[in-house]
């Protein structure tokens, strides 16, 4: 039985459109979990509100990242 996800009616605005400090970086691994389930899914732009551009830099970043190992494609993240 899949557990129920708690759904937050928040206004949503893109993170790194916000915080300029969160640079999109495929290197860093740490900021790229973020943007993943557990399973290593890219969680999809209308949950986080990301907008159209960084989306799209972000599953680069990801999938670069995946390719070096940093996260993983599927499974468990290993912290
Ligand atoms: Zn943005």
């Amino acid at each position: 039985m899949a557990p129920r996800k708690k759904v937050f009616y928040r206004r949503k605005v893109c993170r790194f459109c916000t915080d300029k400090e969160l640079v999109m970086d495929y290197k860093d691994a740490k900021v790229l979990k973020g943007f993943v389930t557990e399973r290593g899914k890219i969680i999809p732009k209308r949950i986080y509100g990301t907008c159209a551009t960084h989306q799209r830099q972000l599953t680069e970043a990801i999938k670069r990242a995946r390719h070096l190992a940093l996260i993983p494609y599927t499974g468990s993240i290993q912290y």
